[in-house]
């Protein structure tokens, strides 16, 4: 079985009870635990050595991915994040020194977002180390945005430049939690998720809960500069539209608008974020399946998300 098919079999019955709005299969959990008018969101996710960073990776760097996977799932439901615990799987040999530098990282991004660390757990991990965070955040009940909820015809938006992430921001990247925030404040936002395994399989999640499909325009992909020059010399096999639409790691934001609020979207937003790329990549359509246009016409585009094991 695939990642993804896994992911389904486990995911098929889950126990679940009252306080459960949105469970498995979407960027958090969302929970109503009885907060006056706000959702409380949950989340967790790990990063592996030699999966999700390489040995000789900076450990501060190590800390703050693991923290900031866990906040841009929260920022892609508009929300806040409040506590995190942390547990750590060391190898036999593992230097203290290096696991002080992995905890300044995380702690240094949890400060800056006001994330209280309240605990964790460490354990023996023969493999090599991993970083597993258990997130939780909060989300007023009315700005909470799901994948679910694009409509036929809506404007499709995305953030930043795609594609060549580990090449130059997958350990350093920051999540955007105040751009969503904001995002939530000023425009009515159908549906939103954030970029973990590659635009083009993370844009199949945003589609999937509603059956929809997207066209894309070629032309309007942000290609990153790294996934050009990886493509020119030969780093990378793909195309450089290719790395864009299907590399994983960029943590930007995908989002749907109705197409009638683009254009005011676009200016707001180039006054508040003038630092920050937003562009409109296509848009939502009734038929499923992802489409692609580019100078040579229309064409379907079948790759999907990027695996762990496939
Ligand atoms: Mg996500």
């Amino acid at each position: 079985v695939n990642e993804l098919e896994l992911i389904s079999l486990l995911t098929r019955s889950l126990p679940g009870n009252a306080s459960v709005i949105v469970g498995a299969g979407d960027d958090c959990a969302v929970l109503d635990l009885g907060l006056a008018g706000e959702f409380v969101l949950f989340k967790t996710d790990a990063v592996v050595e030699g999966v999700h960073f390489e040995s000789g990776a900076a450990p501060e760097q190590v800390g703050h991915k693991a923290l900031a996977r866990c906040l841009s799932d929260v920022a892609a439901m508009a929300g806040r994040p409040t506590h995190a615990l942390v547990t750590l799987g060391l190898p036999p040999a593992f230097d203290p020194v290096r696991i002080e530098a992995v905890y300044r990282g995380l702690n240094q991004l949890a400060v800056r977002h006001d994330v209280a660390v309240v605990g964790g757990e460490t354990t023996a991990n023969p493999g090599g180390m991993l970083i597993s965070i258990s997130l939780l955040g909060r989300v007023a009940r009315e700005r909470c945005l799901l994948r679910s909820g694009s409509q036929p015809g809506d404007a499709l938006f995305v953030t930043g430049d795609l594609g060549g992430a580990l090449e130059r921001k997958h350990l350093t990247f920051e999540p955007r939690l105040s751009e969503a925030a904001w995002l939530a404040d000023h425009v009515s936002v159908h549906a939103m998720i954030d970029l973990s395994d590659g635009l083009a399989g993370d844009l199949r999640h945003l589609l999937k809960p509603s059956a929809l499909g997207a066209l894309l325009q070629a032309e309007s992909i942000p290609v990153s500069r790294a996934a050009r020059q990886r493509s020119r010399t030969g780093l990378s096999s793909k195309s450089p539209l290719l790395a864009a639409l299907t590399d994983g790691e960029d943590f930007e934001l995908l989002f749907t608008v109705a197409a009638g609020d683009a254009v005011a979207l676009l200016d707001a937003w180039k006054d508040s974020f003038p630092k920050l790329k937003l562009t409109c990549i296509g848009k939502i359509t009734g038929q499923p399946g992802i489409a692609l246009r580019d100078k040579e016409g229309l064409k379907p585009f079948p790759h999907h998300a990027y695996l762990h094991f496939a």
